[in-house]
């Protein structure tokens, strides 16, 4: 693919420093994002019930102002300087010494990586610029899955429409095997889903999951999906029975799923053609 007229090293180095900005902004919407959500869900109930809105002050991702949930204190543009004023600050708010958690520069950092390998793998080029997006994209989703269980629409449906317009250009996978991939990734999700409230009366996972995959078939069609499918489950369950054994949590307790399938993903971007080939030869 034609180069985007820039040294690779130059846009790899270009590339980790956006990388670093986007992974600020993915804290703010891993943090505000469910609040958001909440938030519409209680005033459609509100609605529903025939009452009127509560009213609040305006929250979204831009508004109000990031300041400490300690002191209040708002935080400059010098202490908002990616992974560099955490580190400066020592993890504590410069006003009260509230302990700001470490997970903020760790999202900073991956935006960065993800941004780095995007361009080191696929080179400057438009596909590069779309792994960015994709891998910035399943940062977020796995975090707020991790914190809420959930994975808001309002993430999973673009994204799925995203991997389908990139490979309207051919960015990964031919059109053909993204269409079929999205499909195919539902409803795979949806048949275990079903089977699994059937036999166990139980739900295993959400309809989040379905999507998630859908979203992932779209971006790197179907052949990856056996993979990721795999993967995210053996990496899950290991997990899972890790929890139960060491920390004694109730193996009733649904664990987010999401997380598993979009590191499964970031793994598939990376290797999943190599993989495909030893499965699929020829193919
Ligand atoms: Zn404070």
């Amino acid at each position: 693919m034609q180069p985007l007229f820039v040294d690779p090293v130059v846009a790899i180095a270009i590339a980790a420093i956006v990388g670093l900005i986007v992974g600020s902004f993915l804290n703010v919407v891993i943090h505000r994002l469910p609040r958001m959500l909440e938030r519409g869900w209680q005033d459609q109930c509100a609605e529903l019930k025939g009452e009127a809105p509560e009213e609040r002050p305006r929250y979204n991702l831009v508004l109000p102002r990031s300041a400490c949930p300690g002191c209040g204190h708002p935080i400059t543009a010098g202490e908002n300087i990616p992974v560099l004023s955490w580190l400066l600050l020592r993890g504590k708010c410069s006003a009260c010494g509230t302990a700001i958690s470490a997970r903020y520069p760790v999202v900073e950092v991956l935006g960065a990586l993800s941004a780095a390998l995007s361009i080191a793998k696929f080179g400057p080029t438009w596909q590069g610029v779309a792994a960015c997006a994709l891998l910035w994209t399943l940062v977020a989703l796995t975090f707020i899955d991790f914190d809420t269980q959930l994975l808001p629409d309002d993430i999973t449906l673009p994204l799925l429409w995203g991997g389908l317009l990139a490979n309207t250009f051919g960015l990964f996978v031919p059109l053909r095997e993204a269409v079929i991939g999205a499909i195919a990734g539902y409803l795979v999700l949806w048949s275990i889903y079903w089977l699994f409230k059937l036999i166990r009366g139980k739900e295993g996972m959400g309809y989040g999951d379905f999507k998630l995959l859908a979203a992932l078939g779209a971006w790197l069609g179907w052949k990856v999906l056996p993979l990721i499918v795999l993967g995210s489950s053996v990496v899950g369950a290991a997990i899972g029975l890790a929890l139960v054994a060491f920390k004694g949590r109730d193996h009733n307790v649904p664990l987010a799923f999401g997380p598993y399938l979009a590191i499964a993903g970031m793994i598939a971007l990376f290797f999943g053609p190599a993989l495909v080939r030893v499965y699929f030869p020829g193919g």
